[in-house]
């Protein structure tokens, strides 16, 4: 392939590299900003999953203009990756999942909040859609966690957003802390992708919100931590567990004899029609299951085996 094929096909890649950004992610971000200027007035920012940099450079050319190339204006930048240098922007590497990664950021701002959080988060693509579509949601609602924690009221949040058969759920919960949400596709983002961005405008958490990065799975303080939250950080709905002590218990082994039952094997009621390890049963049955290294051989080594 020549070296200019990719110039070719296309254009934002060949436009990003003339006008010296990192990556052609960066015209996304300056198409977004056209439509709804979210530079304005903003000093303090944070770039969510920046690596390698193209919106970090969009920020930092475009906020750290004229007179405010200095203290005025603090760009952050967190990624999981190291990335190199760009003047004006202090990185930190680190997870957005993580309290202490909203902690440093805050320290940065010298305990002041952000007027504006972007993210243009995305998690290793597996192809699998379903499987890219919940991760990339769970990397969405990292990013509006760190995000509460970090953003001031009236403040603006953008992130990349797959429009994926559950986004409406998404939006509803970007609605709970933002009256205003719109989902922007940029020219620049290819039409082939399910990839878009939401705009979510005027930070309005619930009255008595405590931003929260817990992990109930992760986490094992429930009584500690849970128990003690109140308002709308404490969200109960009622347990019921079913039945009472004469019932089976399904963690329990019971000999095959129960009082006043007499055992006989039954064979299950209704076996798989169509199980998809059916066909693996019958390679390996007739001996046929292939094995890894048979199937990568080439011909040729099978043929001349050196002798010994
Ligand atoms: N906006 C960047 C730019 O313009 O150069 C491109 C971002 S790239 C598409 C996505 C980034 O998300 C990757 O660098 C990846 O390391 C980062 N990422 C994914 N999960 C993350 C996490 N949990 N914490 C921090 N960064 C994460």
């Amino acid at each position: 392939m020549g070296k200019s094929s990719k110039d070719k096909r296309d254009v934002y890649y060949r436009l990003a590299k003339e006008e010296g950004w990192r990556a052609r992610s960066a015209f996304k971000l300056l198409q977004i900003n056209e439509d709804f200027n979210i530079f304005d007035g903003v000093k303090k920012v944070v770039d969510l999953c920046a690596a390698p940099g193209s919106w970090s450079q969009v920020l930092a050319r475009k906020l750290r203009v004229g007179n405010a190339k200095d203290d005025d204006v603090k760009i952050v930048a967190v990624d999981l990756q190291a990335m190199a240098p760009i003047p004006g922007v202090v990185q930190i590497q680190g997870d957005i999942t993580k309290t202490s990664t909203a902690n440093e950021i805050i320290q940065h701002f010298e305990g002041e909040h952000a007027d504006l959080v972007v993210c243009d988060g995305a998690p290793d693509v597996t192809g699998l859609h379903d499987i890219d579509e919940y991760i990339q949601a769970q990397l969405l609602l990292a990013a509006l966690n760190i995000t509460t924690h970090v953003l001031k009221k009236g403040g603006n949040f953008i992130a990349k957003i797959f429009r994926g058969k559950d986004v409406s759920l998404l939006y509803s919960q970007l609605k709970i802390f933002f009256p205003l949400v719109s989902v922007f596709k940029p020219r620049s983002s290819r039409n082939s992708s399910i990839e878009a961005f939401v705009v979510c405008q005027n930070y309005s958490p619930p009255d008595g919100y405590i931003p929260n990065m817990a992990n109930p799975l992760l986490d094992h303080h429930y009584d500690l931590d849970y128990n003690n939250l109140t308002g709308p950080n404490r969200v109960i709905v009622p347990f019921l567990a079913c039945g009472d002590l004469s019932g089976f218990d399904s963690d329990r082994t019971y000999p095959l004899q129960l009082p006043g039952r007499q055992y006989e094997y039954h064979a299950p009621t209704q076996s798989p029609i169509n199980p998809p390890y059916q066909e693996a049963c019958q390679l390996r049955r007739t001996d046929k299951l292939s094995k890894p290294e048979d199937k990568l051989a080439k011909p040729e080594d099978k043929l001349a085996k050196p002798a010994d």
